[in-house]
């Protein structure tokens, strides 16, 4: 239940639905009780033979004061009343109250569940808000590949699951109860005797009804991470397609699927066994305990004849119908806990995202830099990702406008190194500084904000070419952006295109090849015109066409700026001021061009050796 009052939180403010929804649940509790009560007077109506005992009883009318019997008696004065008159006028006036109380009770019930609905949905959008806007402040080392679909099951299928729950079965739990006590009420002022007999059998049903929802939980919790297993699957392979293919992998990737799909369809499968077991158990025991009164009470009846006092056969068949509205509330609860139970495990796995430490933060009186002035350095930094050492001891400076090139094989640590300076992660030891201060004495923001990214993995959204070199700008100007496609020697190919700049690309710019996607993600570097720039194998992964414009368009944006870059191919980076070749997680060597190629026996001399022959 933590994990509810947790969550139900999201649906404040309460005062706007809660004061709505118990105000309608208690009238139309109300109603719903006296539209059975009202068979009471209809049968001894139908079956009356004393009328000359009753025509004494009710000849006056009753003298006033606030209590149900006063309301009881003047309703049968009424009732008597118009059936002097007519009988059938009573008939009328029974039959027009019965509807009317239903009407009420249904238009109140009405009510309610609208103010319930209104905090439903206002608790879902909340949610799905939260883990959004939390995983969109998340460090990204957060974000593995096994994450992915682990994140988006959370978000779409345990969100649907809480809001399941929050809809129908906290809904159950906040307004049957009502229900049930107002019947209670009921059956009581009927029969006080026959009521506490109810009160004794239905505790021995309920037992059963409790073991059963208990193991629910965890099946729910299985379902819901193969789901997110699933989802890894069908995201890598909607990604993965040309490679599959190539490499008919297609078996192997059904089998794969096929074999969580299994696990998915096992798991889901033993939990509905255990969730269709509730209703069985609450509907035989309930049919047990009116058959049980049936027979206690029938005989207090029998009996009671033979004496002429006590219960009255309207009233046990009153009794009884309102009984039978008792055990509708009380199914639908057990029916809710065991489906409170199932949203329990989907609550505890959304909560378990929003509570991830966010281990890149701001730190206390953290201060925006302003422009930025000299150099950046790296000095004795060490970074392992949890507990995988890949930096060692890495110092190197870029002095403002000059540019430094990260060489080295695969896997030694050069992304890393580039993740570093946004503070995408922060170092293990060591530090990096803008201008003399520790970046983590910055605001990420302001730090950020000095930056452009130029990755091989080109990110474009699917929207216009406007909107993906203005990202994060809607309200630039469109001259700016041409200006920004011309330095990325976009401006040519997005004018061929239909719309021009309003033209929308596609998912993740489907719709164009790689050079220009490349260009498009330059023209947006450009765009934010960055102080720093951090280019990591953008042009790695392009055909020779391809990559002379885009290094020209590079070229034109480096024009002044400060740049680490990261590069396979070297012959993109023999202008760069000082390049580092990286090995085992440390500087090997160091130098420009020149400096390296002289030197006798240098890694980079045998790099570029390759390169030429290659
Ligand atoms: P490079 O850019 O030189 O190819 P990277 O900086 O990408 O190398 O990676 C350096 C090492 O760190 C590699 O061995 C890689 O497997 C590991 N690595 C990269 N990212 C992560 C991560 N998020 N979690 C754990 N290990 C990682």
């Amino acid at each position: 239940m933590k994990t509810y009052r947790r969550l139900l939180k999201f649906a404040k403010p309460y005062g706007k639905f809660v004061i709505p929804f118990f105000v309608c649940t208690l009238i139309a509790s109300f109603f719903s009780v006296f539209q059975f009560a009202l068979i009471i007077p209809l049968l001894n109506f139908l079956f009356d033979h004393h009328t000359v005992e009753s025509l004494q009883k009710y000849a006056t009318a009753p003298s006033f004061s606030f209590s149900a019997g006063y309301f009881k008696e003047l309703f049968y004065y009424q009732v008597h009343h118009l059936k002097m008159m007519n009988p059938v006028y009573a008939l009328y006036f029974i039959a027009a109250l019965i509807v009317m109380a239903v009407l009420l009770t249904n238009i109140f019930r009405y009510l309610a569940q609208r103010s319930m609905v209104n905090a439903r949905t206002m608790l879902v959008k909340k949610i799905r808000e939260a883990i959004f806007e939390k995983i969109n402040r998340l460090h990204l080392g957060y974000f593995t590949k096994e994450k992915k679909g682990d994140l988006l099951s959370r978000m779409n299928a345990d969100v649907f699951e809480i809001e399941a729950v929050a809809g129908n079965s906290l809904e159950i739990l906040f307004k049957e109860p009502y229900l049930m006590i107002a019947y209670f009420i009921g059956l009581f002022v009927i029969s006080a005797k026959l009521t506490f007999f109810t009160l004794l059998i239905i505790p021995v049903s309920a037992i059963g009804i409790a073991m059963v929802t208990k193991k629910l939980r965890k099946e729910a919790s299985d379902m819901q991470s193969s789901i997110g297993k699933l989802l890894t699957i069908i995201d890598e392979t909607l990604m993965g397609m040309r490679i599959i293919r190539s490499f008919n992998a297609t078996d192997f990737i059904l089998k794969r699927f096929s074999r969580e799909n299994d696990y998915y369809r096992n798991a889901s499968l033993q939990g509905f066994k255990k969730r269709e077991l509730a209703p069985i158990f609450s509907e035989v025991s309930g049919v047990i305990v009116v058959a049980c009164i049936l027979i206690y009470g029938g005989s207090m009846i029998l009996s009671n004849k033979a004496a002429g006092t006590g219960l009255q056969a309207s009233e046990f068949i009153a009794f009884i119908a309102i009984f039978s509205q008792v055990i509708r509330p009380a199914k639908a609860m057990v029916v809710a806990l065991a489906n409170i139970q199932r949203g329990e495990a989907s609550g505890q796995r959304i909560l378990e995202v929003l509570d991830t430490k966010i281990e890149v933060e701001d730190h206390p009186g953290a201060k925006a830099l302003g422009a930025f002035n000299s150099s950046i350095q790296f000095k004795n930094v060490c970074f392992s990702y949890s507990d995988k050492p890949v930096l060692k001891d890495i110092s190197f400076e870029i002095e403002k406008g000059k540019t430094v090139a990260l060489v080295g094989p695969s896997g030694v640590g050069k992304s890393t190194i580039a993740d570093l300076l946004p503070r995408f992660y922060d170092v293990t030891s060591g530090s990096i500084c803008i201008d003399g201060k520790d970046i983590r004495s910055y605001t990420m923001e302001s730090i950020r904000s000095q930056m452009s990214f130029v990755t091989q993995d080109i990110i474009l959204f699917n929207d216009s070419v406007f909107n993906n070199i203005a990202l994060g700008k809607p309200d630039a100007s469109m001259d700016e952006v041409i200006r920004a496609a011309r330095i990325a020697n976009a401006h040519d190919f997005i004018m061929d295109t239909e719309e021009g700049y309003q033209t929308n690309i596609g998912d993740r710019g489907i719709r164009l090849s790689g050079g220009q996607r490349q260009r498009l993600s330059i023209a947006r570097a450009v765009f934010k015109n960055p102080a720093i720039l951090i280019l990591d194998e953008a042009t790695s992964s392009l055909d020779t066409e391809s990559e002379k414009s885009v290094q020209d368009a590079l070229n034109n944006l480096m024009q002044g700026r400060t740049t680490l870059v990261i590069a396979h191919r070297l012959s993109t980076i023999k202008e760069a001021d000082e390049i580092l070749i990286l090995q085992d997680g440390k500087i090997a060597e160091r130098g420009n061009h020149f400096d390296l190629i002289e030197a006798e026996e240098s890694i980079y001399k045998r790099l570029t050796l390759m390169q030429k022959i290659a």
